[in-house]
């Protein structure tokens, strides 16, 4: 896909750099090709004028459940437990239509916030593609591997094999898909997925050049249950069994100590923070301060809207920078550059991707920002207006590999919404009345 986004006041090609006046940026084959003053079109490309707006790189959010956008708002106050039994049973009252329309709704409201990638980690990696594909954003598709449940108080019981489990993955990566879609092992993280089941997913990812992607230490509950059952701590047991590396994301990390952050650093693993989430569910802060300073990558993830309930990665960046410096009581903890490098260039360098700054050869993922919105004024600061004030109002137009797909503040394939709207009215229906059964 072939555009010239041109002509904007302010173009921010880098997080960490100043902004450029007056710039255009040309996109050829769906990367960006040329960014800077006097950027002309090439005869019969299409032209973004961009006058009075700011153009900055495609947000990424790193960890989401798009299915339960269906659920949002549901299962408020429950702790996590209790939270986990009921959305899991929840997801299953679920089909494939109603994974696709929570997929689409999640998405379309992660494009309209300025969100150009997601990595959603779920097992109908057919209903997310297709939801990406109809919507048009970029997705990283985690098939969330399982092979354990938990029955009753700390019993373990396997569901299938190892194999098994390994074998579905498989057939999903030899799969093409339509769209921008890539995909990931997303084994769920211990118990659900036993350190057998870890273990062999990351080798065979590692194998396939495919990356991998886990929830770790959202609370203690899971160390605690690796302790009992025998194994070494739950981060200990995934780095004796090599599934660390460059090619590991993993989510949360709330209740990890100095050892893991070191032990996340040193193999080039990324922490997703995911702060929203963890804050709503009561599960603590994570030491993504700590982290960052430990020198690791760590970028940043809404979670799924049965927890984290908003797809703004916007306000995800407002939350991280946020809740460390109330925790910390200090003002300097996760800067506005620092709260946007982890929602762009640091996620890039999780996925192994170009992705996230609009230099020559990385992905043509960006957004157009209407400066004339009240909340992006003055316009001068950019970048803290941009985490700290910014309204998801102020993003006019959105571009996925040089493809237009929000115009005018406008989803450009809206149809697939209206559907969307119309399979989850009668989905949530359906939904309340299992909720309020199990608590009848
Ligand atoms: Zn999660």
């Amino acid at each position: 896909m072939d555009l010239l986004v041109r002509d904007a006041d302010l173009v921010l090609l880098d997080p960490r750099r100043p902004p450029l006046r007056g710039a255009s940026v040309l996109i050829e084959g769906g990367v960006v090709v040329e960014a800077g003053r006097g950027v002309e079109a090439p005869r019969g490309v299409d032209v973004l004028e961009a006058k009075g707006r700011a153009v900055v790189p495609g947000l990424v959010n790193m960890h989401t459940h798009s299915v339960q956008a269906a659920m949002r708002g549901l299962l408020d106050g429950l702790p996590l437990a209790a939270w986990l039994r009921e959305s899991d049973r929840l997801y299953g009252a679920l089909g494939g239509e109603e994974a696709w329309a929570a997929a689409v709704l999640f998405y379309a409201d992660s494009l309209l916030c300025g969100a150009t990638s997601v990595l959603d980690m779920e097992r109908d990696v057919e209903a997310a593609a297709r939801a990406a594909a109809d919507t048009g954003i970029r997705l990283y598709a985690a098939y969330a591997m399982v092979d354990t449940v938990e029955t009753g108080r700390s019993g373990l019981e396997r569901l299938w094999s190892v194999e098994e489990e390994l074998s579905r993955a498989r057939s999903l990566a030899g799969r093409r898909w339509r769209g921008r879609v890539e995909l990931l092992y997303g084994p769920v993280g211990y118990p659900s997925s036993s350190f057998d089941l870890m273990e062999a997913a990351a080798a065979e990812a590692r194998e396939r050049g495919l990356r991998v992607h886990i929830h770790l230490a959202e609370t203690p509950v899971n160390d605690r249950l690796a302790r009992l059952q025998g194994y070494r701590g739950e981060y200990e047991e995934l780095e004796a069994r090599g599934v660390l590396g460059p090619w590991l994301s993993a989510a949360h990390g709330v209740h990890l100590d100095g050892y893991a952050l070191a032990g996340l650093a040193k193999y080039g693993a990324t922490l997703v923070h995911c702060p929203s989430s963890n804050a709503k569910l009561g599960n603590g802060v994570a030491p993504a301060w700590e982290a960052l300073r430990g020198g690791v990558n760590v970028a940043l993830g809404t979670d799924g809207p049965a927890s984290g309930d908003s797809a703004s990665m916007l306000w995800e960046m407002r939350a991280a920078s946020l809740i460390q410096r109330a925790a910390l009581s200090s003002p300097r903890p996760i800067s506005a550059a620092e709260a946007l490098a982890m929602a762009t260039v640091n996620a890039g360098r999780a996925l192994g991707r170009r992705l996230g700054a609009l230099r020559p050869g990385w992905a043509g993922d960006l957004v157009v920002l209407d400066l004339g919105d009240p909340s992006l004024q003055p316009v001068d600061s950019l970048v803290e207006n941009l985490v700290f004030s910014a309204s998801c109002r102020a993003v006019e137009a959105v571009v996925v590999g040089g493809e237009v797909v929000v115009e005018g503040g406008r989803l450009a394939r809206a149809g697939a919404l209206q559907q969307a709207y119309r399979v989850l009215r009668d989905a949530r229906e359906r939904l309340v009345g299992e909720r309020d059964a199990a608590q009848g």
